[in-house]
């Protein structure tokens, strides 16, 4: 663990806030990721003074030297939780130290300093205090918080950063994907990869999302709502989405969802998923699972449902898989039972509305 000097976090509040009414309005209808708090938590790195000057400032662009690392070698890293309005009316993190633990493992693979995971998480409770009044009371509203680090040492050369910017900043947001909680279609890519064995697949890092733009395009020119990756190497077995993680149940009380490779991401959707489904009393398989299998498994009807998981779209049901080789259907194309069931248990824990019995919630 890097050294850590911070001695608390210096609370600047914007001297320009947005006013309440604007406020008001701009949250009535949020989208997702359109508008953003009037705070951001900044904390800065350098070799000799580890993480230093914690503060939280009113939210503004960054003046940054054009030989900024980050923008060259993209040595940049991020995270993706929420802060959830609970049924008493407090506030409640889901599973947070899971986020700072991945934003860590994501930093040793780009060869970037880790950050106290105590300091990670004082960040994000600092700056949801600061801007508590931006929560959107919207149906499935939440405050989205984005905690991310670059490098922002001022040189051109490719070797990792001495000095890093770790940030955070929030928007309120509402569902993820327009269509709500109908079934989505997803594009299988013939021609793109996400991630290869000894790659950046497991990382939370940019040039993973940049990598996959493409495909994504492709996607949206097909008339689906996202992309299916297979592995780089025999373009056969299910990966991920670009966002999300996937699983499958079927006709035998099992539920599947690919392994943990090293190239996909270990999604803390994914994790709790794997435990509520265990507690549903589903046979939990953390096995490869092929694109012909998935196919002939919709086809013939072993396969009930297929959903996709993670924090910006919670549980989100795939109807159907086109590619350039033509379309399937899982079950009859809409959202299934148990994929309604796993997404409400998990919905209510990160709520408040039932027992916390694993204590998820901070
Ligand atoms: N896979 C990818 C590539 C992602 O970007 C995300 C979103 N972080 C996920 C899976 C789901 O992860 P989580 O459940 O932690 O949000």
């Amino acid at each position: 663990m890097v050294r850590d000097q911070h001695d608390g976090f210096n609370i600047q509040p914007s001297t320009n806030p947005t006013s309440a009414e604007a406020r008001t309005a701009k949250i009535a209808d949020p989208g997702f990721g359109n508008i953003f708090t009037d705070h951001m938590a900044v904390i800065n790195y350098s070799q000799d003074k580890g993480w230093h000057d914690a503060r939280i400032v009113a939210r503004g662009p960054l003046s940054l030297d054009p030989a900024t690392a980050v923008l060259h070698y993209a040595q940049e890293i991020f995270e993706g939780m929420k802060a959830y309005r609970l049924a008493d009316g407090s506030i409640g993190l889901f599973r947070p130290q899971e986020n700072a633990a991945r934003f860590n493992l994501s930093a040793d693979r780009m060869a970037m300093p880790q950050i106290d995971e105590n300091l990670f998480i004082e960040a994000i409770e600092q700056l949801v205090k600061i801007d508590m009044d931006w929560f959107p009371n919207v149906d499935g509203g939440s405050l989205y918080l984005r905690p991310f680090m670059f490098a922002s040492e001022v040189f051109l050369g490719v070797r990792p950063a001495k000095e890093y910017m770790f940030i955070v900043i929030a928007s309120p947001v509402g569902a993820y994907f327009k269509k709500g909680a109908d079934a989505v279609t997803i594009w299988a890519s013939e021609n793109y990869s996400r991630a290869a064995k000894g790659g950046t697949g497991a990382a939370k890092c940019g040039g993973n999302y940049a990598a996959s733009l493409i495909a994504q395009a492709e996607a949206a020119k097909n008339g689906c709502d996202q992309v299916v990756f297979f592995d780089a190497a025999e373009h056969e077995w299910v990966e991920e989405l670009g966002g999300m993680n996937l699983f499958f149940i079927f006709d035998d009380g099992s539920i599947l969802t690919p392994p943990l490779s090293g190239t996909i991401l270990p999604g803390i959707t994914r994790k709790s998923i794997l435990q509520l489904a265990k507690d549903q009393g589903l046979r939990v398989r953390e096995e490869r699972y092929s694109r012909q299998q998935w196919e002939d498994d919709s086809n013939s009807g072993k396969l009930l449902e297929c959903f996709a998981c993670g924090t910006a779209a919670v549980v989100s049901a795939v109807g159907k898989v086109k590619s350039s080789r033509g379309e399937f259907t899982i079950g009859n194309g809409s959202t299934g039972q148990m994929t309604v069931k796993l997404r409400q248990l998990l919905v209510d824990i990160q709520r408040g509305n039932s027992d916390d019995s694993y204590g998820w919630v901070k």
